[in-house]
């Protein structure tokens, strides 16, 4: 392959993932032919369909495009057929967990965007998010609370006790936060990391690790927030916030209550990054932060941005293709500026008007230059 072509992973899925995957992927095409880039695009089934024609959420073969894939991208799996198959073997325990774990997909990015135009979305007051925000949340993914041991519910002669262990060893802090300032040294150079070195060892030992990979990054403003006061500030002040570090369980909570003071899920795309290649670029997974919304599969109204937004972190973290990824954010901004809104996030007193997933795309696909 030439440097400037790239074999993708694409994984569809359940419900809204493949009518949202198709816009996603005509987007991509539009940018390839602007920017001069190649993909390869090797389409795999996942989550409940693949249940239906393979008896498996994640398929060998899936599992094996993946493998020698740049980067995955994925769509949403899941649903109410699916719901009553016993827990480990649903789509998102038994495909998403383990696409997770396989790759050692560590850091999760989610950016929280309340466009100007999109600030009626928003349950924040309107004085408080007036020009809207843009806030990156970097999740460490596979370390912490929820997966150390020992972890269990035990019977004792006092009644049952559950146990679960909060654990970070040094290089699992170091990682994450290199992650963080070197998205943040793309930004507004602003970094908080969030801890609770107050009450937890596990903070202490955060906060002083994140204050020496600081050293490396001395253009990147560092500040500290115990997790209580950070749900408040980022309700009280989110437009003062630029990137948000914070251990698995803490940037599990933050960054849906920061998807919450965004205003709208359908808007809502995430990373979730592996192994560094040495050169600022992941072996990533890249997915849409909503579910496989069946409630409005089928019928031509999702919105597709999320997915859209998706891509364009697959090229900004696994591709390397700046230039493109800044041209379809810019693309979905315009096309909100202009007006376009699907259904969730329309509201008749803007000046705005309703569209499809495909006119939305469509607009979208106008937009990039
Ligand atoms: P959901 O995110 O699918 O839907 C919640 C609400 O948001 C729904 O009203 C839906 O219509 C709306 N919504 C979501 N994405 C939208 C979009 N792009 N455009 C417009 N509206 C959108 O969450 P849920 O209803 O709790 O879950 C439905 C299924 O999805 C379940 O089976 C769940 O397990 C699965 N799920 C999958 C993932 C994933 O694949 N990563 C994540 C969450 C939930």
């Amino acid at each position: 392959m030439s440097s400037n072509e790239f074999k993708i992973s694409v994984l569809a899925g359940d419900g809204i993932g493949p009518e949202v995957m198709l816009e996603a992927l005509r987007v991509l095409d539009s940018a390839s032919n602007k920017y001069n880039f190649k993909l390869r695009l090797d389409h795999q089934l996942v989550g409940g369909i693949a249940i239906d024609q393979k008896s498996h959420p994640l398929p060998e073969e899936t599992l094996n495009s993946c493998e020698t894939s740049d980067a995955i991208l994925f769509g949403s799996v899941g649903g109410p057929k699916w719901e009553s198959l016993p827990p480990d073997e649903q789509p998102e325990r038994g495909a998403l967990l383990p696409l997770r774990k396989h790759f050692g997909l560590f850091a999760n990015l989610r950016p929280s965007v309340c466009f100007p135009s999109l600030t009626g979305a928003s349950p924040i007051r309107t004085d408080i998010i007036e020009g809207g925000f843009d806030v990156l949340c970097v999740r460490e993914l596979t370390g912490g609370i929820y997966f150390g041991e020992p972890k269990s519910i035990n019977q004792t002669t006092d009644g049952r006790i559950a146990i679960d262990t909060m654990i970070y060893n040094e290089s699992e802090i170091d990682r994450i936060a290199r992650v963080a300032f070197n998205a943040a040294r793309g930004r507004s150079k602003k970094l908080t990391s969030i801890d609770k070195a107050n009450v937890l060892r596990n903070g202490i030992l955060w906060r002083e690790i994140v204050e020496n990979v600081s050293k490396d990054f001395p253009d990147v403003e560092l500040d500290h927030l115990y997790v209580d006061n950070a749900a408040m500030q980022l309700i009280r002040r989110p437009k003062e916030f630029d990137v948000l570090l914070a251990p698995n369980l803490f940037g599990d909570i933050l960054s849906d209550e920061m998807a919450m003071i965004a205003g709208s899920l359908g808007m809502l795309a995430s990373a979730s990054l592996g192994q560094s290649k040495g050169n600022g670029l992941y072996f990533g997974m890249y997915e849409p932060s909503g579910g496989s919304a069946p409630d409005i599969t089928g019928k031509g109204i999702a919105n597709p941005c999320a997915q859209i937004l998706s891509a364009s972190l697959m090229l900004r973290y696994s591709l390397g293709l700046t230039d493109a990824a800044d041209s379809i954010d810019n693309a979905v901004r315009s096309a909100i500026d202009k007006g376009y809104r699907t259904g969730d996030i329309f509201s008749s007193d803007a000046d705005t008007k309703q569209v499809n997933t495909v006119e939305m795309s469509d607009a979208i696909i106008d937009n990039i230059i």
